[in-house]
């Protein structure tokens, strides 16, 4: 048995995105008005005479590393800083310009069905395809961030966690990943209830399999009377609480997506104002969405999103934005630019419908990994704020009422607050809004305007199935090339050990990227330019397969084809090779592994676990 350091905290949290920026800086200020620590204040119940010991756990190497898009109406966000000055807030403005455009195809690669494709030809036959784009007259209500700001996610999080530093009330620990939760039977409670008794960190001095060498350090227990989990989509602290006390009645989380940007410095003769926002649709395939947004100084944020219901054996993003940045709506204003930075994550798009059970004995989950995510909106960021600053607000009642964490006391004091917001209402909205993309494209939008202008009321019909179940099923692709040629083409990469969707693109008609040096470079080169990833020495590997021979038996091998960072690379027998120097840390493998396990847990045949390094850049 390993012994481990034990330490004792009042509140543990896991994850430094934008609900705990929530909730540490409406909970720093509480404290702070208390007078917190001296006598009639706010005391520590582990370190009497102390304030709260309030500890932040992020695995990334800094606090600024996430990546999002973002534009946001930022309603939260402005509530939390009413005299908010965008101009504090590197990369930060107003949004001026926003409109919604579709984007035809120019090359004739993409995989368009048959509506799609006489729409395509009834408005280029008005006239109405100006250098390849539409734009469409007014952006819809429910799209539209009316007030909001352009951001970059990493500067923001640095931003925010400078204040709360400075209060003195929080520590803040990056580089120092999350392995799981504490979870042990309620002292005094009824026959098998379980309680949150705090988290346990990521074991160091450890090689790839996990195993100690002359530098073990067990990771430290962290006891807590509450445990605050904010890990994003994929963090594996609130995956591990989901398969422990499930999720409720009717929720799963089957609709995922893959987020991947670009940073780039726009050309010196750029115009454009900052604050501009173009939401697109239609290419590179009428599956993945776009985005555009202009930061001040130059700088532009430009990025796609490739959802789980893309049914492609060739999901690979990188390429896919790389002819996105092509295409020639976009193209006249990138020409000439310059790749900053670039990364990836995934987006857990079954929102409202993905909530899992919000609070327990000792412990609370706020953002995107609580189904805050509004799928209808495309905003996650003021969503996330919020719900970490409505649990903030529940926990000062509790503190002043002198209650314990207990599941009772924080779902009358944190899921009642929620329950009652705008987070709680838009998320119905939009619960069910995307269930049209389970059968295509254009029923998709149709479900969503249904939903957007009927308040929720109507909603297309249709049960998201999980991405492993529809990649099983997938044959659309077959319409232009045969099952037989795609099995073909994959024995022959497989025989040649390099992925299949370079080969599967070219095959579609996707023409190569002409390489520029400077914004259209190699993914490896994207993956070195300035060290923006490394790895850190002395942690397990965090992508494990785990079981090796179903991955010698899978045909599709996806996890290969869609890895953001390369990470995973053909290996020995069927079993891909994992190089954690290239992860990004994106999550988007466990969710595009096309194997569930056979133990019936809906589980893939891959596990994302805690890890640390991963992306180096705080503008995304
Ligand atoms: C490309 C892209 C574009 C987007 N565009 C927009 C947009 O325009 N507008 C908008 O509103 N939203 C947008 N989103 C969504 C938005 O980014 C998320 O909804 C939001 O970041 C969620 O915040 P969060 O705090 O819940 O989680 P996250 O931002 O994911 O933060 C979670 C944090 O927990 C850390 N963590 C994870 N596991 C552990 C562990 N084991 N131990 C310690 N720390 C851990 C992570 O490193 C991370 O820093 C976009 C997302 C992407 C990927
Ligand atoms: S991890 Fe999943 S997708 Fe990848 S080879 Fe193994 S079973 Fe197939
Ligand atoms: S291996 Fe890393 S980079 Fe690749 S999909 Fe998984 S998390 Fe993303």
């Amino acid at each position: 048995m390993i012994e481990r350091q034990t330490m004792d905290a009042d509140i543990a949290c896991v994850g430094f995105g934008p609900a705990m920026g929530g909730f540490l800086t409406t909970l720093t200020r509480a404290l702070s008005e208390s007078g917190s620590g001296a006598p009639g204040g706010w005391q520590s119940c582990v370190a009497p005479g102390m304030p709260p010991q309030v500890i932040c756990y992020e695995r990334a190497d800094d606090i600024g590393f996430g990546v999002s898009g973002v534009v946001t109406r930022a309603r939260g966000i402005r509530a939390s800083f009413p005299d908010l000055d965008p101009a504090q807030i590197p990369m930060c403005t107003p949004v001026k310009t926003e409109k919604l455009v579709y984007l035809f195809d120019p090359i004739g690669a993409s995989q368009r069905s048959g509506a799609l494709r006489l729409a395509d030809r009834v408005l280029r036959a008005c006239g109405l395809a100006r250098l390849e784009a539409y734009e469409v007259p007014y952006c819809p209500a429910f799209l539209h961030k009316k007030d909001g700001l352009v951001m970059s996610l990493g500067q923001f999080n640095q931003w925010v966690g400078a204040q709360v530093l400075a209060s003195g009330l929080v520590q803040i620990w990056p580089s120092t990943p999350v392995a799981m939760p504490l979870i042990e039977p309620q002292s005094g409670g009824s026959g098998g209830s379980l309680r949150v008794a705090g988290i346990r960190l990521a074991d160091q001095g450890v090689d790839r399999q996990g195993n100690a060498d002359a530098n073990f350090m067990p990771g430290t227990d962290i006891r807590a009377a509450l445990t605050v989990i904010g890990d994003g989509p994929v963090g594996p602290v609130g995956r591990q609480i989901d398969e422990r006390f499930g999720m409720p009645p009717g929720h799963a989380r089957d609709e995922w997506a893959v987020g991947m940007k670009f940073v780039v410095d726009l050309p010196e003769r750029s115009t454009l104002e900052p604050g501009t926002v173009f939401h697109t649709f239609g290419y590179p395939e009428p599956e993945i969405f776009g985005f555009f947004y202009v930061h001040p100084e130059g700088v532009a944020s430009v990025g796609i999103f490739v959802p789980s219901w893309f049914d492609s054996p060739g999901r690979t993003a990188y390429r896919y934005l790389q002819h996105y940045v092509l295409h020639p709506y976009l193209w006249r204003y990138l020409e000439g630019a310059r790749l900053r930075s670039w990364g990836a994550k995934s987006l857990q798009e079954s929102g409202k419908r993905g909530e899992p059970w919000l609070v327990g004995e000792g412990y609370a989950r706020i953002g995107e990994g609580s189904g805050s995510t509004n799928v209808l909106t495309g905003s996650g960021v003021d969503e996330a704020w919020t719900t970490g600053a409505q649990l903030a607000a529940a926990v000062i009642e509790l503190m002043r009422a002198e209650k314990p964490f207990t599941k009772e006391n924080l779902e009358a004091a944190y899921v009642a607050r929620r329950r009652a917001s705008w987070v709680e209402k838009e998320g119905r909205i939009a619960e069910k809004s995307r269930g049209g993309f389970q059968k295509g494209v254009v029923t998709g939008l149709i479900g969503m305007a249904m939903a957007a202008f009927t308040g929720g009321r109507l909603s297309p019909p249709g049960t998201p199935q999980p991405s492993h179940v529809r990649m099983q099923r997938a044959r659309h692709y077959a319409k232009r090339i045969s099952p037989a040629e795609v099995e073909g083409l994959r024995a022959e990469c497989k025989a040649r050990n390099v992925s299949f969707h370079d080969a599967w693109m070219d095959r579609l008609g996707w023409p190569p990227i002409p390489l520029d040096g400077q914004l259209l470079v190699t993914q490896q080169d994207a993956l070195l330019i300035g060290g923006k990833v490394q790895a850190a020495d002395g942690y397990a590997d965090h992508v494990v397969f785990l079981e090796p021979e179903i991955c010698g038996q899978c045909g599709a091998r996806l996890c290969i084809e869609m890895c953001s960072g390369q990470a995973i690379v053909p290996g020995d027998g069927g079993v891909p090779a994992f190089d954690r120097e290239k992860c990004i840390h994106c999550g988007a493998c466990i969710w595009n592994c096309t194997q569930e396990l056979p133990d019936g847990s809906r589980r893939t045949n891959i596990e994302f676990r805690a890890g640390s390094g991963g992306l180096h850049s705080s503008e995304n």
